[in-house]
């Protein structure tokens, strides 16, 4: 699987994805990413990737030639191209598993000020999307949530794949808490059923301390039965 992230600010999506389990699966070529930035298409002696909109309005558009330019350089007849945007689908974990399914290689394009010029959704028609309702500064904070969440699914990038399948969002239910050593702390202790050895019991414990998902009431229940 390969990510090609066009950004204008390729260090953004470096440090995140330069660390622990995805840098990894990179190493150990589970995944491939590529950062490349849109400002090394650009032709002019200022690099310029931006300009005023037409018609007015506030902020800067990126020019679309830097963004087509970029986009043609990684394109294949394989490519999806995604434009994250605060307007897109959103990024579920659903909507994350129809990608690992469908897509090998994908084409991240990373906005910023006011959004690419629109001429670039009307070239490639690409799939718009959000990772969530609320507006970033900028693309390239998105597209490395993106590359996690997707990474993560695919096989072999976790050590252990069992981790996936009783994980929050698999259900409607979150997962059950997890504890480890020490088993007493601040003057809580680990419940005394997950020292048992009872693996029943303790399956039987999981169960019941899985709360049905809601961004509401999740922090209500801190405390486990
Ligand atoms: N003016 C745009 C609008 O109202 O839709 C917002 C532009 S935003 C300041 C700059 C860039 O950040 C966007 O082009 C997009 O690439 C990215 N972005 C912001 N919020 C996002 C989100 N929730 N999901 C994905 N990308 C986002």
């Amino acid at each position: 699987m390969r990510f090609d992230i066009l950004t204008l600010f390729p260090e953004i999506v470096k440090g995140p994805l330069g660390e622990s389990i995805i840098n990894k699966a990179v190493s150990e070529k589970i995944i491939e990413i590529n950062v490349v930035n849109i400002r090394d298409f650009t032709d002019d002696k200022h690099k310029t990737a931006d300009d005023r909109p037409f018609g007015g309005g506030p902020g800067m558009v990126m020019k679309p030639e830097p963004v087509f330019k970029a986009i043609e350089s990684c394109k294949t007849s394989e490519s999806k191209i995604i434009i994250m945007s605060p307007a897109g689908g959103q990024l579920t974990q659903e909507k994350a598993k129809e990608f690992v399914k469908s897509s090998k290689h994908f084409i991240l394009v990373c906005g910023h000020y006011e959004g690419i010029d629109h001429r670039i959704n009307e070239i490639y028609n690409p799939e718009l999307v959000s990772i969530g309702p609320y507006v970033l500064t900028n693309g390239a904070i998105a597209a490395a949530v993106f590359v996690d969440v997707i990474s993560r699914l695919k096989p072999g990038v976790l050590g252990n794949s069992d981790s996936l399948l009783d994980e929050t969002h698999e259900t409607d239910e979150t997962e059950y808490p997890q504890y480890t050593r020490p088993r007493s702390f601040k003057g809580f202790d680990v419940p005394e059923v997950l020292l048992s050895g009872n693996h029943e019991e303790i399956e039987k414990w999981k169960n019941k301390n899985r709360r049905k998902f809601s961004t509401e009431d999740v922090n209500e229940h801190n405390k486990c039965d």
